[in-house]
């Protein structure tokens, strides 16, 4: 069985309001009609695909299907003044191949389910054509001059999608001696006596018909919202010294802190953290201690490139929060500080921004005063 898919691209998509007609409209990484043509020749069925353009769109057609060449995807040949006379178009092009099938799609319907045109060409081993419906899910009234007049009952109404199949000769004959446009090709079948299957569709196969419908088919496509936490841990010994510098802020002690830079243990760990929510190693891999351009180099430096890279990523830092780990000095009177250089360095409310400290209970090495330790959280968004 050869399976033909043949996509009408020939439409001026007036009800978009754009210039450029809807099915070459950007759409992810290509276009509206480049997605339509990936759901056949992706699916496994599929032997050749006809497209059918209007004929000033063929600079628009080459860009919008630039990709690698695909043996089963044939020239695009030119499509008429009507749909039916595009689609006859298309037909009369693929007859030389005598495909045994073929799938009639609308260029704007993007995502087609592969379980849609399962569906189809099921159903077309059993009657001659098929195609995809919904259920009518909304109540239908008939009005005239804006004023409701009846109920229409929705008993046995259905909403038609493509692709509609058919076994190729028998829709080639209907279409050449069909005279004038019709709704669709089941309109043409039915015209033609066949009998016309109906098989399930989905609404991820609905057309984009207006900007709106265009919007929202492109949200879809967009990467969910991208949320990370990252951890940092940090250490420094005391030494001789009259004050250490914790958050940015100089705090008067009867000792200092041992460190390459200013030893602000509490900057350090918030590095790390926002590094490691974006993988990208630690403090020590962009500031090596071995580099003297760091030496007395203030903390500030390390979160500012840190929050950087975040920013380069496309994430924005929404919190921060540290714990410094002491029983000396006494860090509550100085948090506030803190806080406020902190949002200084990094440009974030002080709101979005905590510092808390904690005693070991005289317990380990902090408890024995013989350091400062500090613990971090980071959290990043990407929207
Ligand atoms: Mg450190």
């Amino acid at each position: 069985m050869r399976t033909a898919a043949l996509i009408v691209a020939a439409g001026r998509g007036r009800r978009l309001g754009a210039e450029t007609p809807k099915q070459y409209q950007p759409l992810g990484r290509s276009t509206v009609l480049a997605h339509a043509v990936r759901a056949f020749l992706d699916h496994r069925a599929t032997d050749l695909v006809q497209i059918v353009i209007h004929p000033q769109d063929r600079d628009l057609y080459a860009a919008s299907l630039s990709g690698p060449p695909d043996l089963r995807l044939l020239p695009p040949v030119a499509g008429g003044v009507t749909r039916s006379a595009s689609v006859l178009a298309g037909l009369e092009a693929l007859a030389p191949q005598a495909p045994d099938r073929v799938l009639i799609h609308d260029a704007a319907r993007p995502f087609l389910p592969a379980e849609v045109v399962s569906a189809v060409l099921a159903a077309l081993d059993e009657a001659p054509a098929a195609f995809p419906v919904l259920p009518v899910a909304d109540a239908l009234w008939r009005a005239q001059d804006g004023l409701a007049t009846e109920p229409v009952p929705r008993d046995g109404l259905w909403r038609a999608q493509t692709p509609q199949g058919f076994r190729f000769p028998e829709i080639l004959a209907a279409h050449r001696s069909h005279a004038g446009d019709a709704a669709d090709d089941v309109a043409v079948a039915r015209a033609a006596g066949f009998a016309v299957r109906l098989v399930p569709g989905a609404e991820a196969n609905d057309k984009i018909t207006d900007a709106a419908d265009l919007a929202r088919a492109r949200r879809s496509l967009e990467p969910p919202m991208d949320i990370r936490t990252g951890n940092g841990f940090d250490v420094h010994a005391f030494c001789p010294g009259a004050s250490v510098t914790l958050c940015g802020v100089e705090v008067p002690h009867d000792r200092g802190l041992l460190g390459h830079s200013d030893a602000d243990v509490g900057i350090h760990a918030l590095t790390d953290a926002i590094f490691g929510a974006l993988g990208e190693g630690d403090i020590g891999r962009w500031f090596p201690p071995s580099d003297p351009r760091w030496k007395g180099a203030a903390s500030a430096i390390f979160l500012g490139k840190a929050m950087e890279r975040a920013r380069l990523a496309g994430f924005a830092v929404t919190h921060l929060d540290c714990t410094l780990v002491c029983e000396t000095p006494k860090i509550g009177p100085h948090a506030p500080a803190m806080r406020a250089s902190l949002a200084a360095i990094t440009a974030l409310d002080p709101e979005r921004i905590s510092v808390k400290a904690t005693t070991s209970e005289r317990l380990g090495f902090t408890g024995r005063g013989e350091g400062i330790a500090a613990l971090a959280t980071a959290t990043l968004v990407r929207p």
